[in-house]
């Protein structure tokens, strides 16, 4: 049985202060001192100009990313550190060569954008996040010793370790295979760090809930261990001393996920979804 208890509390949005305040500030002083030879219709012009001038369009305190979702203005901070990881980047595109992506996306650019859209809904959250990198600038302290791109298997564990320090890793993806039929959302967990307690998979249960509840146009999600797959690319789980995910969001070799994963809509929703379940389990984890 899984209990979702919500700590958080959302203190008044500012906003509605604001929305009091502000036209009462900006106001220009009253004028008193209509034109005597400003006929009636000219009158009614001009105190309609006025009007005009009074009204002030509040612009929302947070813009643009989160669309649809009230932001709050003041959030109880948490004291959990998330590690958010845009899988691939830099000189490592990903996958989506063969795919129905367009030409010239890749895995690396969807990565990102969501990454963003959740390093926002984790703040709202009152979370603190960092992310290993913007795809821009290859990170400080970064010890690029396997092939220089900052590999996730083998260059991205050792700097999450030793500079970021998370209480929580999550790793996005996109995936891919031969077969166009196959579509869904995958949350991957490994155990090797935390085989005395069941923090990764319980985590990790927490997303896939949250993205099947969230994310309607989503097919099934799954559930994978994957401390006995092969693929290097698990390294991010294996490697990283703290708990994580790797989630595969879909696959780019099916049209439907392929168009979903392009959708901004549809990413704002992944990552509400992603920050959901991590929201979920920490608030679980205060409660036992
Ligand atoms: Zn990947």
């Amino acid at each position: 049985m899984v209990r979702f208890i919500h700590k958080r509390q959302v203190l008044l949005p500012v906003l509605v202060a604001a929305a009091v305040l502000l036209p009462a500030c900006s106001r220009p002083e009253a004028s008193s001192d209509t034109d005597p030879m400003l006929t009636g219709t000219e009158v009614e012009e001009q105190e309609t100009a006025d009007e005009q001038e009074d009204t002030v369009v509040l612009e929302p305190a947070v813009p643009a990313i989160g669309v649809g979702r009230i932001m709050p203005v003041v959030v109880e901070q948490r004291d959990e550190l998330i590690c958010i990881d845009p899988g691939h980047g830099f000189r490592d595109p990903g996958t989506g060569s063969d795919s129905f992506f367009p030409e010239g996306i890749y895995e690396r650019e969807i990565t990102m954008q969501v990454s963003l859209l959740l390093d926002d809904a984790l703040k709202a959250r009152g979370f603190r996040t960092v992310l290993t990198h913007d795809g821009v600038n290859m990170p400080e302290g970064a010890d690029l010793n396997w092939d220089g791109v900052f590999s996730a298997p083998y260059e991205r564990p050792p700097y999450v370790n030793n500079y970021i320090r998370p209480d929580y890793l999550v790793s996005i993806h996109v995936n891919a295979v031969g077969s166009p039929e196959k579509c869904g959302a995958m949350v991957f967990f490994d155990q090797n760090y935390y085989k005395d307690n069941d923090w990764n998979e319980t985590a990790a249960a927490y997303i896939r809930d949250s993205i099947e509840e969230g994310v309607v146009t989503t097919a099934v999600t799954q559930l994978v261990d994957s401390k006995d797959m092969e693929d290097a690319s698990f390294a991010i789980n294996r490697e990283t001393k703290c708990a994580s995910s790797l989630i595969e969001m879909g696959f780019c070799t099916n049209e439907t996920d392929a168009e979903n994963l392009q959708d901004p809509e549809w990413q704002r929703q992944m990552a509400e979804a992603i920050a959901e379940g991590i929201e979920r389990f920490f608030d679980d984890l205060g409660q036992n």
